[in-house]
């Protein structure tokens, strides 16, 4: 494109026309009031765009030098490109002819340490590095995705708007809000994709128990989730769960679930969630589990070297006129199992604000995940109830209407899990949700015991409940115990 023809007539600009940022170009061009400039290194990307796409009006370039003049002032330009060193090759391109008040957004899966890095990096040029997570595949880059932005809040008096134009709508609102500033966009969408899995994980296992426990077809229980999605269970992957479940293979004309090999695959960012959940702390067991269940599903030699080993003594079957309850009951766990997943995700979330500095509103978070995103869900309405009623809630739990809700479903909840521990069904999520909630509402826990071994083999010293102060018992001496340091009264 000859130099001269480039004058400064884009609001926006994409660099990156693989199938995420050709989509969000056209979802931006496609928005009132949006001129659209567009770049790929190789610009036989960006002609297929163009060729295919003439009504966007997309002002293409095929340099950088062209594509960074097409911009208006401030230039805001979102990267779509490969994560990690295809996203650094780009914004060191971008920085270089990029001014101070520019924006640079990175709307790729990137880690947020690296987005905590890049942002630290840029700003002494004094041009804004947003770190934006997008959710909902190409599908959502196109018609409407969820959108985290982190970064500082004057960039996002520009790019707000802008994101806004293109973000999915739920209930009238676009699910878009600026998250905080540096790497919060990017966790909380590393905290979405984490509570995906165990979302998934957690439907998988309703769908095992039924079909092993009632011999229920996959058509049949397709209908069972169609149900369940007319009610507090209703969302998008419990829809697709029940479209999966209903497919037939053509090749042999098994239900196609029957004919997958079960293999789950995982792309790392659930992995990455566990991984930060253990650096700060915080117990988020049903993700982990989910992670875990994949990464099991895969051990294929093991799980051949395992397949004799002893189950239950006697097979386990729902008598026929007891299968409604015991799929009631499913339901109910599924439900319960769901709150404990998802508070545990917004554990993370609160201990990663706090880690880093950022003033995340959980009740907007969950506010931008009703639409567009893969874990939208008609629950995340009271997510965001449970936020605004309390903006301080210690556990979602805890908070009423989930506190009411596992009080209806607990006694379903054990039944399930005690179910499936005696009929050598592995429910990870399941149980480790039940687990970790009886855990959480304990009087009293075994901690008291462990402190006690740590203080007898490391002399790692423990508190006591009828004092202050720090004590240690002489475990190799006479066996009385000394206070290590002084009380604080
Ligand atoms: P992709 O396959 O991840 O990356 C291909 C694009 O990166 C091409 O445009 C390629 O340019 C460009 N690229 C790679 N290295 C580059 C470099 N050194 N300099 C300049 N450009 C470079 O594309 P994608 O699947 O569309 O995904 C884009 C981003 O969105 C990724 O970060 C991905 O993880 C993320 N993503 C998100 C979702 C979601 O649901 N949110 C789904 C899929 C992907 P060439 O054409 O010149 O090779």
């Amino acid at each position: 494109m000859p130099e001269s023809t480039t004058t400064a007539s884009a609001n926006i600009g994409v660099v990156g026309l693989a199938v995420m940022g050709s989509n969000l170009a056209r979802n931006l061009a496609s928005r009132e009031g949006n001129t659209v400039a567009v770049f790929n290194r190789s610009p036989e990307r960006t002609h297929t765009l163009t060729g295919e796409h003439p009504e966007a009006g997309f002002v293409a370039s095929e340099s950088y030098d062209d594509f960074v003049a097409s911009l208006a002032k401030p230039r805001t330009a979102i990267i779509m490109v490969q994560a990690g060193r295809g996203t650094d090759a780009v914004i060191s391109e971008l920085v270089s002819r990029f001014e101070p008040g520019d924006i640079i957004v990175d709307g790729g899966n990137a880690n947020f340490h690296d987005t905590i890095r890049r942002e630290a990096e840029i700003k002494p040029t004094g041009i804004h590095f947003v770190g934006a997570g997008i959710s909902g595949g190409e599908e959502g880059a196109l018609h409407g995705p969820s959108i985290m932005p982190g970064g500082s809040a004057e960039s996002y008096e520009t790019l707000g708007p802008i994101l806004a134009s293109i973000a999915a709508v739920a209930e009238g609102e676009p699910c878009v809000t600026h998250i905080g500033t540096d790497g919060a966009g990017h966790f909380v969408k590393m905290v979405h994709n984490g509570i995906e899995y165990a979302d998934m994980q957690l439907i998988a296992e309703a769908y095992d128990l039924i079909r092993r426990g009632t011999g229920k077809t996959p058509a049949e229980i397709a209908d069972v989730f169609a149900e369940w999605n007319t009610g507090e269970l209703e969302s998008y992957l419990i829809e697709i769960t029940a479209e999966v479940l209903r497919q037939t293979d053509a090749a042999t004309g098994q239900p196609l679930v029957d004919v997958i090999l079960d293999e789950a695959g995982a792309k790392g960012t659930g992995a990455w969630t566990v991984q930060n959940a253990l650096d700060l702390g915080v117990p988020v067991s049903g993700i982990a589990e989910a992670v875990f269940a994949r990464s099991l599903s895969s051990k294929r030699a093991q799980r051949e070297a395992a397949v004799d080993l002893p189950g239950p003594d006697e097979a386990w079957s729902v008598a026929p006129e007891d299968a409604d309850a015991f799929i009631e009951d499913v339901r109910k766990a599924l439900y319960a199992s769901k709150i404990i997943a998802y508070s545990q995700g917004f554990d993370e979330i609160i201990a990663g604000a706090e880690q880093y500095g950022w003033n995340v509103h959980k009740g907007e978070v969950a506010k931008i995940w009703r639409a567009g995103c893969i874990i939208r869900a008609r629950f995340l309405n009271r997510i965001a109830d449970a936020y605004a009623d309390d903006p301080t809630l210690v556990a979602l739990a805890v908070a009423p209407y989930f506190r009411d809700a596992i009080a209806s479903g607990q006694s379903s909840w054990r039944r399930v899990v005690a179910t499936a521990a005696q009929a050598g069904i592995p429910t990870p999520a399941f149980s480790s949700s039940l687990a970790y909630y009886d855990g959480l509402r304990a009087d009293r826990l075994p901690a008291a015991l462990v402190q006690g071994q740590r203080d007898f083999f490391g002399a790692h010293t423990y508190k006591r409940v009828d004092r202050p102060g720090v004590f240690h018992t002489l475990w190799s001496g006479d066996r009385s115990e000394i206070e290590t340091t002084p009380s604080s009264h």
